[in-house]
């Protein structure tokens, strides 16, 4: 059985600290490559070596195959682990890997390709009758034939790019009066973010839940599920908040949608860490989505609540060796929530708000881990995702975890960019949220700008003191003490104003 010595991780920020962190915990060397954007990123310190791959945009860095293998050569790397984005869901790197002798952290090449076709995905599954969205069965070729089926089906439907990924390719139709504009939009959509423009068709369910299951599985044939994780709250079809267990599921669902999970992943004799998507209607008939053959954004949540290192056990699958966690092993301990601290503008339609990070003071204490790649003082690069950080608190019951991500999100100072942050914080306290009615219509529902601007009460109670202040700088009768004290809440005042707006 090989031994991995050396791993290269084939990405930035946040995700390949994350992966170096357990490669060193595990004793293994870490070799960082970069793009001249990242210079100075913690990534890149944090690494045993380090190597500068190529310009600013990713595709003449981290997405250069080319470059990436001669670092592995030079330094003599033994595997590479990709992260999400960039070239982890890349079949044909996958495949390049391996031609070379390396070993790829993730699953084969064909198991990519299967499962990176939403279409080629829902057919490999439908061999083990996993609940389906209604909808066509192939790419559409012929407008008039798509149009009858999709008033069989019933409007609204969605128009899909098979290759789609991060949401994009997506379209509702609303009435077939729309059909012919919107169809022209996700084919070109689809055709320059996936230089494939293959759509299809599913029905759109209104009010719907994203709930996945995470799922592990090694090279011989042993496949467990790791639960599930809530990802509805989404903008762009995109998550910002997940939570583990899902407050909207019973264990019946729960076992139920495991073991749908593991014959999705055994319909391509999957190995290795993966993640099966799936959405459920108001009714709790859940619907297989897609298959996500990487580590995702939001695995840290699995990790709280079942104290499996996910990337631990990504390495030692890669390694040849067998599971060692039966899924009667796997038990599900406290409540997880993540929020996705983005540069993003909620308040501007969360467009994104890149800039320097002036300040930048992460929250800390019991239940928190931040998963980051910043620091003070750095810019937030144009070229990639706008994603500064994850926040997660743990807590031992859904409660607690709010709670502890409410006060996280009050200790975290960032200034000089809009963040997510202020969004989150109104998620958190919004009463869909807490008491689990929320769907992943919940952005466009509840929420709009002016949500944020109204004042939290120790900031009505700041601006009374600043008022004073002022006043009682005016007046010549008062007395220093009393403006020292004036003037500590003045600047607190103005530290909440930058960590919340
Ligand atoms: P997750 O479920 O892991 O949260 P996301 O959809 O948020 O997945 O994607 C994770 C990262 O990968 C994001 O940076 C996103 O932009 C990127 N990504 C996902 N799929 C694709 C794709 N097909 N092409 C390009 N980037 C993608
Ligand atoms: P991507 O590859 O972009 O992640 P997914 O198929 O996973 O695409 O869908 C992303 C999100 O879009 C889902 O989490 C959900 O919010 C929404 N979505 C996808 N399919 C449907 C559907 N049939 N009905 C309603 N919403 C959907
Ligand atoms: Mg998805």
């Amino acid at each position: 059985m090989p031994q991995i010595r050396k791993i290269l991780i084939a990405n930035r920020g946040e995700i390949a600290l994350r992966i170096m962190r357990t490669a060193r915990e595990m004793g293994i060397a870490t070799v960082a490559v970069f793009s001249e954007a990242d210079r100075t990123s913690p990534h890149v310190r944090y690494a045993d070596e380090a190597v500068c791959i190529g310009a600013a945009p990713s595709s003449e860095s981290y997405l250069n195959i080319d470059k990436i293998l001669k670092v592995c050569e030079d330094l003599g790397v033994d595997a590479i682990h990709p992260g999400y984005g960039f070239l982890s869901e890349n079949a044909g790197f996958a495949k390049r890997v391996k031609e070379v002798g390396l070993i790829f952290i993730g699953p084969s090449p064909e198991s990519i390709e299967v499962m990176g076709s939403k279409l080629a995905a829902k057919q490999a599954a439908s061999k083990y009758n996993i609940p389906m969205v209604p909808g066509t069965p192939d790419a559409i070729d012929d407008r008039d034939e798509a149009k009858r089926i999709a008033s069989s089906i019933g409007y609204p439907i969605l128009i899909k790019a098979s290759a789609g990924g991060g949401g994009k390719g997506m379209r509702v139709v609303e009435s077939e009066a729309e059909f012919d504009e919107q169809m022209d939009r996700a084919v070109s959509e689809a055709q320059a973010a996936f230089g494939d423009g293959s759509v299809f068709i599913e029905k759109y369910i209104t009010s719907p839940k994203h709930i996945e299951i995470q799922v592990l599985g090694d090279h011989y044939g042993n496949i467990i599920h790791l639960f599930e994780r809530e990802c509805s709250i989404q903008r762009r079809h995109q998550k910002v908040v997940e939570e583990a267990p899902s407050i909207s599921i019973t264990p019946e669902i729960r076992e139920e949608m495991g073991h749908c999970a593991v014959n999705v992943a055994r319909s391509c004799n999957y190995y290795g860490a993966g993640t099966v998507e799936f959405i459920m209607d108001e009714n709790r008939n859940f619907y297989f989505l897609e298959m996500n053959t990487r580590l995702q954004v939001e695995h840290p949540v699995t990790e709280m609540i079942t104290g499996v290192d996910l990337v631990k056990e990504m390495i030692r699958i890669a390694e040849g060796q067998p599971l060692v966690i039966a899924q009667e092993d796997l038990q599900i301990r406290g409540h997880a929530i993540e929020i996705r601290v983005y540069a993003e503008d909620a308040t501007n339609h969360f467009l994104p708000d890149i800039g320097t990070l002036h300040t930048y003071v992460k929250p800390d204490g019991n239940g928190v881990r931040v998963d980051d790649g910043f620091e003070q003082g750095m810019e937030i690069p144009i070229y990639y995702d706008p994603m500064i950080a994850k926040l997660i608190t743990y807590g031992e019951n859904r409660e607690t975890a709010i709670r502890k991500m409410v006060r996280a999100i009050d200790e975290y100072q960032i200034s000089g960019l809009q963040t997510t942050l202020p969004f989150c914080r109104f998620v958190m306290q919004h009463d869909a949220f807490v008491n689990g009615s929320f769907d992943t219509n919940f952005v466009g529902r509840y929420f709009s700008p002016d949500v944020l601007s109204t004042k939290t009460d120790d900031e009505v109670a700041g601006l009374a003191a600043l008022i004073s202040a002022l006043l009682s700088d005016a007046s010549p009768e008062s007395k220093p003490v009393q403006n020292e004290e004036v003037n500590t809440s003045t600047s607190k005042w103005k530290a909440r104003r930058f960590a919340t707006h």
